[in-house]
């Protein structure tokens, strides 16, 4: 238990690393949130309902972090492909580029990264094996890689103009999901623990390019 309450006691630092009270660079904590869950989300969440979702807010105030984004160029709202009637939102290029430059995590981002890959990938497992507990604890989980989700089939790419078009397909929106789609966070995202070989082989992609 020492050993437990040391570990919880610098993930606690560890998150005054990144919380920040007032606006950096313009944008206020959960502004940083919005924005950076966005840039990270794929088709499927990337809705004024599924942002207030995540950052644990009502519609509206989702809805005016949307509007400050907006003004500031850094997001653009576009007809949804799968239900004209529905919105997607856009991070833009500059939203993009602020995130890269001023996002407060990127210090932190940094120090993990310097860790190296096998250090990276058992870090990640360790977080991931704790929220899993705290989410089952509390019935809650906002959302996470496509790639772990229990909807994720494989599928044999279908090939249009000699080109592949998808590798997998999300049984619940029933969609295709690009190889690279896998990787992007959803908030309809279910868990499963029989997912090894797609998983495996994102791992062993990171230690090739570690090494490269
Ligand atoms: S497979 Fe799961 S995580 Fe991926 S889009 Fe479908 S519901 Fe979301």
């Amino acid at each position: 238990m020492p050993l437990a309450r040391e570990a919880v006691e610098l993930l606690v630092q560890a998150a005054r690393a990144w919380y920040f009270e007032g606006n950096q660079h313009g944008l206020r904590d959960r502004e940083w949130m919005a924005l950076r869950f966005l840039g990270r989300a794929n088709r499927f969440s990337r809705t004024p309902s599924a942002l207030a979702g995540f950052i644990g807010a009502t519609r509206a105030t989702a809805s005016q972090i949307v509007k400050t984004l907006e003004a500031k160029s850094f997001l653009v709202r576009k007809p949804s492909q799968e239900d004209k009637r529905s919105v997607v939102l856009h991070v833009t290029a500059q939203g993009e580029k602020c995130l890269n430059q001023h996002d407060p995590i990127n210090h932190v981002l940094n120090a993990v990264n310097s860790l190296g890959t096998e250090e990276c990938i058992r870090l990640r497992d360790s977080l991931r094996e704790i929220l899993n507990h705290l989410d089952a604890a509390h019935q809650r989980l906002d959302a996470s890689i496509c790639r772990d989700c229990m909807f994720l089939a494989e599928r044999s790419p279908s090939t249009g103009k000699g080109r592949v078009t998808a590798e997998f397909m999300c049984r619940l929106y029933r969609a295709p999901v690009s190889l690279q789609e896998t990787e992007l966070l959803c908030t309809s995202f279910e868990r499963t623990r029989d997912r090894p070989k797609i998983e495996e082989n994102l791992d062993r992609a990171a230690r090739v390019a570690s090494q490269g």
